[in-house]
């Protein structure tokens, strides 16, 4: 298709640069953004810096440019606050490179007509950079509409008192932002301390930014999904607004952009397992658990009595940084039940016709994925969109439930699992992620909405 709209161009392929933010839930949209840009007959360039560097031999459509950041090898990156301190110090460290290494590409000749730049929503500086280098910019925010709006609200949330979040406080609703509670905030619940509140202050300040002074904002959601959140955005922000998800379907074929190894033994596995019987569990590439909450996670998990797929990838659990071990007498409580990988391909066993429910973190990916597959969800949210993803799913898309609240109890994981899997209420829960499946594969059909907002986003790119 991409040689076909080429030809159409006079075979000169126009360039979109891409510059993902190194993590897995930022990886996976940017790299399907990409080849659907790719399709519709853009060359495409990939920034990249050290960490977390991907692999160019897997994706040979694209050209790959690394950038050195500079970034000391091996400090571990445990918790959540590191993962933001990771991204602000990654826009610091990549700058003078970034901008060395575009300069350079700017002046190849041959290199093709440069149109734009699209970074992650959390790359202020790599958008500023390309700007003063006249490249137009466009951002990409790989979490939701509802989210998008949370980030822009933040500074509205700490005027009125409701963050820094009071533990007092956690279960009140936010009037000026329905559906959420305190607890949904974008915190990182009450630990955070002074140090996370301004940290997180200025992550969500830039990510606004980023999108204000951009000629575009791309979002990996669709009008189905979040018809009033997206015309609320609209109004709020001043540039166009790219509603293209959900991204994984609208360019399914694209190479695997997954940083760890994915076990692609359990899919044998699920083909042996009944329609819908299987609960599906896995907590994303960042969020962490405590060893007491894994202990109650898996015997709510083997009480429950359903077969299951669990994803325990290394580090999963705090301070155990390499091996993730279940409790003794797991294994003979489950034998013949249940497969454990480190690492999965996601999309495809929620995809599976054997997996009957996800308990899962509320990453951004991971909920749309679910959702996409009409699998329904029990959410067990850590920190940052998560919490506002689950609220979302329990109380606006009513297609799971969350676990929320502070400690785990094995009996209350045990009977939400069964909730989830058996009995009306769970039944319920799956016709309505099978509806939300319906309308997304509408919206990525020839005249759907998701489809239409890719039309408008490659004209508006050509018109830059
Ligand atoms: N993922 C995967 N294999 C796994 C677990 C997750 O490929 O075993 C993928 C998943 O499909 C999703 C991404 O990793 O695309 C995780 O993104 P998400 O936004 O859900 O969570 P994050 O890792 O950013 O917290």
């Amino acid at each position: 298709e991409g040689e076909r709209y080429a030809a159409a161009t006079g075979g000169v392929r126009r360039r979109v640069l891409v510059f993902p933010l190194p993590f897995q839930g930022h990886i996976n949209p940017m790299f399907h953004l990409a080849g659907v840009l790719h399709a519709r007959g853009f060359a495409v360039t990939v920034f990249h810096p050290d960490f977390n560097a991907l692999d160019p031999s897997r994706h040979p459509s694209f050209d790959f440019v690394p950038v050195h950041d500079g970034i000391p090898r091996g400090d571990g990156d445990d918790g959540v606050l590191a993962s933001v301190a990771r991204i602000l110090e990654l826009n610091r460290s990549c700058e003078a490179p970034f901008r060395e290494r575009l300069a350079a590409l700017l002046a190849t000749p041959g290199c093709g007509d440069v149109a734009c730049l699209v970074a992650d929503a959390h790359l202020l500086t790599m958008m500023d950079v390309a700007r003063r280098l006249g490249v137009p910019t466009l951002a990409l925010r790989t979490g939701s509409a509802a989210s998008f709006r949370l980030f822009a609200a933040f500074p509205m949330l700490c005027d009125k008192g409701y963050l820094p979040a009071r533990e007092s406080k956690l279960d009140s609703l936010v009037p000026e932002l329905p559906p959420y509670r305190v607890r949904e905030l974008m915190t990182f619940g009450t630990g955070g301390g002074d140090h996370g509140h301004n940290l997180i202050g200025e992550i969500l300040s830039r990510a606004v930014a980023a999108a204000r002074t951009s000629s575009g904002l791309i979002l990996n959601t669709f009008n189905a999904l979040e018809t009033s959140e997206l015309a609320a955005l609209r109004l709020d922000i001043d540039v166009p607004v790219f509603d293209v998800g959900p991204l994984h379907k609208v360019s399914p074929a694209a190479p695997s952009s997954s940083l760890l190894q994915q076990d692609r033994g359990c899919l044998e596995w699920l083909d042996a397992q009944a329609p819908a019987s299987v609960l599906y569990v896995s907590f994303g590439s960042i969020a962490s658990m405590s060893a007491a909450e894994l202990v109650d996670m898996a015997w709510g998990i083997a009480n429950s009595g359903h077969p299951f797929l669990w994803v325990l990838r290394p580090g999963l659990v705090r301070g155990a940084p390499t091996q993730t071990t279940l409790p003794d007498g797991f294994d003979d409580a489950t034998r013949g039940r249940g497969a454990v990988v480190s690492w999965a391909p996601q999309d495809e066993v929620l995809a599976h016709c054997a997996v009957g429910g996800f308990l899962t973190h509320s990453g951004w990916n991971s909920t749309l994925e679910s959702l996409c597959a009409g699998v329904p969800m029990l959410c067990r949210p850590c920190f940052g969109d998560q919490p506002g993803n689950a609220r979302y799913v329990e109380h606006v898309w009513r297609a799971g439930l969350v676990l929320d609240g502070g400690e785990l109890e094995r009996g209350m994981v045990e009977t939400a699992i069964r909730r989830l899997m058996e009995g009306d209420d769970g039944a319920e829960m799956r016709r309505r992620a099978g509806e939300l499946k319906s309308r997304a594969a509408e919206g990525i059909t020839k005249a759907g909405s998701s489809c239409l907002s890719i039309d408008k986003l490659v004209n508006h790119i050509m018109s830059l």
